[in-house]
């Protein structure tokens, strides 16, 4: 099988995996997903004329000569209807939100005018037609679309819904996600500290990548290296749509992951990508069995499989290539890539082409924009480079090295705040 590169390996995997069903969530409970529905307004807003400001609704006619004194009619307060038509000569006081009266076309805001009296007051400049009315159906209009489907809901989009009383919507469902760990050496949580063992970070920093998405994984424990154990666990983990496997998948004789994911039926489409750290990154489909059974194909869904590298600075890595855009592809979400941003580089980085290359950075704000810095040594190994970072910057494969004060591009690792495409050269 060919080693692929990061972009062909993105492509492979976005072509696999597919939008996932729709689901109803509640108002309060869609944060974060994704519309699946357009959704239209069910009236006119604002469903009259009404005042932008605390003031006087007066005809602007009568400003001809300023200031002008002006008789006051009627307060009229928001929630209120108008009782009066505003005559020649008259005003109503009128506060934010209310509807402006019959006769009015303008309203002056209350600093450009002075009490004369409690139903008299004078203005002190003109106003044109319209000044200070948000006009009917402004912000909306009674059956017009004001969401489309593939929106993704943020708080201002949550304002629109409650706007058209969308108590409950439409949206792509999540995907279930396992988490499996691999290997002889690992010991869990909750397992007493061995000095010769090796403690299970993946599990739970893959875990916390998960959440990021808004996705609640489920963690599947520890897999030894052996044929029949990985079978059992990797078993349990094709029933959900997408299985994480850290560890075991490169080409020692005791990485029995993809051998046993082929002898399950999974269909390996690459199990090498150009890159570092990352380098042993595996993607397999297990297609469902065609079932003829409605309510039962309906609940079977293909399982997407990624092996992820067992080092740890490895598997987030690939993660964030990966495995977060699928994620985010099934959830509906137009946008699958994480920000990135130029920078400008504080030290020489060496290189050799080949392999596309992630350093770990912190990001400091300068005078016109950021400077990058490495956040130490960078082999995979050490996985406080990657706690430490602020994001990924990119080393083009065909690169020679960079030098300081090099423009360069960064991808950030935090955030809900995802763009188009990769923003990088491979
Ligand atoms: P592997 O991909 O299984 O060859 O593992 C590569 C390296 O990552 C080895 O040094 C493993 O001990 C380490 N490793 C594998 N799985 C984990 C894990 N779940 N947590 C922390 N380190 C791991
Ligand atoms: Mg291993």
């Amino acid at each position: 099988m060919e080693h692929l590169s990061v972009t062909n390996a993105q492509k492979c995997i976005l072509e696999s995996v597919i939008k996932l069903d729709t689901e109803t969530v509640r108002l309060e409970q869609s944060l974060g997903r994704v519309l699946a529905e357009d959704v239209r307004a069910n009236r006119d807003q604002p469903p009259y004329d009404v005042s932008a400001m605390d003031g006087y609704a007066l005809r602007s006619a009568d400003l001809a000569n300023v200031p002008a004194t002006l008789a006051i009619i009627e307060d009229i307060k928001a929630g209120d209807m108008p009782t009066r038509i505003v005559l020649a000569g008259q005003c109503a006081r009128i506060m934010t939100g209310a509807p402006v009266p019959e006769g009015a076309d303008a309203v002056i805001r209350v600093e450009d005018t002075m009490a004369v009296s409690n139903n008299s007051v004078q203005i002190n400049r003109t106003v044109k037609p319209g000044n200070d009315i948000r006009s009917l159906g402004e912000n909306m209009r009674n059956g017009e679309i004001v969401l489309t489907s593939g929106t993704e809901i943020t708080p201002g989009v949550i304002g629109i819904l409650a706007t058209v009383k969308r108590a409950r919507l439409q949206v792509y469902r999540r995907p279930r996600v396992a988490v499996l760990s691999t290997g002889n050496e690992l010991e869990d949580m909750d397992e007493p500290v061995d000095p010769n063992k090796i403690p299970n970070s993946n599990s739970y920093a893959l875990m916390a990548q998960v959440q990021a998405l808004g996705i609640e994984p489920a963690l599947l424990g520890i897999a030894r290296d052996d044929p029949a154990e990985l079978a059992e666990y990797l078993q349990r983990g094709l029933k959900f749509d997408v299985l994480l496997v850290s560890g075991g998948s490169s080409v020692g004789v005791h990485d029995y992951v993809r051998p046993t994911m082929e002898a399950l039926g999974v269909r390996m489409l690459f199990w090498r990508v150009a890159m570092k750290p990352g380098h042993p990154l595996a993607f397999g489909i297990k297609t469902s069995p065609a079932s003829t059974n409605a309510v039962e194909a309906h609940a079977v869904q293909d399982a997407f499989v990624f092996g992820l590298p067992g080092n740890p600075v490895s598997s987030m890595v690939c993660f964030e290539q990966f495995v977060a855009p699928a994620l985010r592809s099934m959830m509906g979400h137009p946008r699958l890539y994480r920000r990135t941003l130029a920078a400008r580089l504080t030290h020489n980085i060496k290189h050799q082409p080949g392999r596309t290359e992630f350093i770990r950075v912190t990001l400091a704000k300068q005078e016109g924009g950021y400077a990058a810095t490495s956040t130490g040594t960078q082999s995979s190994g050490v996985s406080l480079s990657m706690a430490k970072a602020d994001g990924l910057l990119v080393v083009s494969s065909a690169s020679n090295g960079l030098a300081a004060g090099e423009q360069v591009i960064v991808q950030l690792l935090d955030g809900t705040v995802f763009q188009d495409d990769v923003g990088f050269k491979e």
